[in-house]
């Protein structure tokens, strides 16, 4: 493996399945179940998690990561279930971001509580608060980067040194900025988990996750992965792997495009705040710039109280009110009604949810096109 190629070259090439038969360009799909027997645990089966498309592809995102080994998932939660549930048994105890998709939150209160697995929600950035919180049983810090939906960091590196001090695992869910943007192994986190769903995919149209990690996590990994059997189809993988082939170009037209739009946003007086790890005035640009190479696709901001978020969304035409992100079209949305709507009032006013946030997910449309709809909206608005 060549060690000095570029991303794009990465993104095209790692992990192509070679058509040995016809000596296609691309890699050829193989969706059998049932493969030559080569021992209980060498023989290939989708469950396995050992397909050629699925051991192929998992070569293109561990080498995108930074990793040694990785491992395709049917979804991402999928994926966090099985991770999470590698390292933590009953009687454990995980410290989790604050700021975390609702997914996985639900999975940590409702699930873990379960398996008699203790956990604590906390700002992994005040160092003291989770010094605090590490007990003997604990096995695990779980975050997120940025967070979903206001855009907050953590501190990749001062996270990893606090966990190695005490013999502890982190896992960080990268799905928001991609490797494009943040390796997290590079600053010491053990487990980079994704739904590739969002950015890997990238076209709204798959749904699949992704473990990044060293040859010794992966192996507890994979059996549970086994066990609890969330693998994805060869059909998809092969899709999944087409998608991540654009992967780069996808995303540095995301990250400009939202680099414009929030510039764009900050200086609008229909606008209270913008949340852009971009933004020279993020809170967090300083660590911004020393742990991302981009800032991402992602953004969010707050409506004045005078513009309803309903009647704002109502109004436009090419940006699209769906759930979701991660696609190469323009989607809006409110958290305090979709992503975030499970939470408590309370969490919410907590976490700065409120009625005026909208999440941006941008594109890779032209990027005046998105102006002109948030301009056409605001006219209808206003008057
Ligand atoms: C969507 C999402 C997930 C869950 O992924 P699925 O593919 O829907 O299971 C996990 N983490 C983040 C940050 C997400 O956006």
């Amino acid at each position: 493996m060549k060690t000095n190629q570029g991303l794009n070259t990465i993104c095209v090439h790692e992990g192509d399945v070679e058509d040995q038969t016809y000596k296609g360009a691309i890699s050829p799909i193989y969706p059998a179940t049932a493969y030559a027997y080569q021992g209980q645990e060498d023989s290939a089966y989708p469950r396995y998690f050992n397909t050629p498309n699925q051991a192929n592809l998992a070569k293109k995102i561990a080498r995108l990561e930074h990793a040694e080994l990785g491992l395709i998932f049917g979804s991402g939660m999928a994926t966090i279930s099985s991770a999470m549930l590698s390292v933590l048994k009953s009687g454990d105890h995980v410290i989790v971001q604050n700021q975390i998709y609702g997914g996985t939150r639900n999975f940590i209160k409702k699930e873990l509580e379960n398996y008699s697995v203790k956990y604590d929600f906390v700002d992994l950035n005040d160092e003291k608060a989770v010094e605090a919180l590490i007990q003997p049983n604990t096995k695990l810090i779980y975050l997120e980067t940025p967070s979903n939906p206001l855009m907050e960091l953590v501190d990749l590196k001062k996270i990893a040194q606090i966990a190695k001090a005490h013999n502890l695992i982190t896992m960080a869910d990268n799905t928001f900025a991609t490797p494009i943007n943040q390796t997290p192994i590079d600053f010491g986190i053990d487990i980079v988990v994704h739904s590739a769903t969002k950015y890997l995919g990238g076209h709204s149209d798959i749904t699949a996750g992704a473990v990044a990690t060293s040859k010794t996590l992966i192996e507890p990994i994979l059996h549970k992965a086994q066990n609890f059997g969330g693998s994805l189809s060869d059909q998809t993988t092969w899709l999944l792997e087409r998608s991540m082939k654009t992967l780069n170009l996808r995303i540095q037209r995301q990250n400009k495009n939202a680099t414009e739009l929030a510039n764009f946003l900050y200086h609008r007086d229909w606008i209270e705040q913008v949340f852009y790890p971009g933004l020279e005035t993020h809170s967090q640009f300083d660590l911004a710039q020393s742990q991302m190479s981009g800032f991402g696709g992602m953004l969010s901001f707050k409506l004045i109280k005078e513009i309803s978020t309903t009647a704002f969304l109502k109004e436009l035409k090419l940006v699209k009110d769906v759930l979701s992100l991660g696609g190469v079209e323009t989607t809006i949305l409110s958290p305090a009604k979709t992503s975030h709507s499970l939470l408590s009032d309370e969490e919410r006013q907590a976490q700065g949810i409120n009625n005026q946030v909208l999440r941006l997910s941008c594109g890779i449309e032209n990027v005046e096109d998105i102006i002109d709809d948030f301009n056409h909206s605001l006219k209808h608005n206003l008057t």
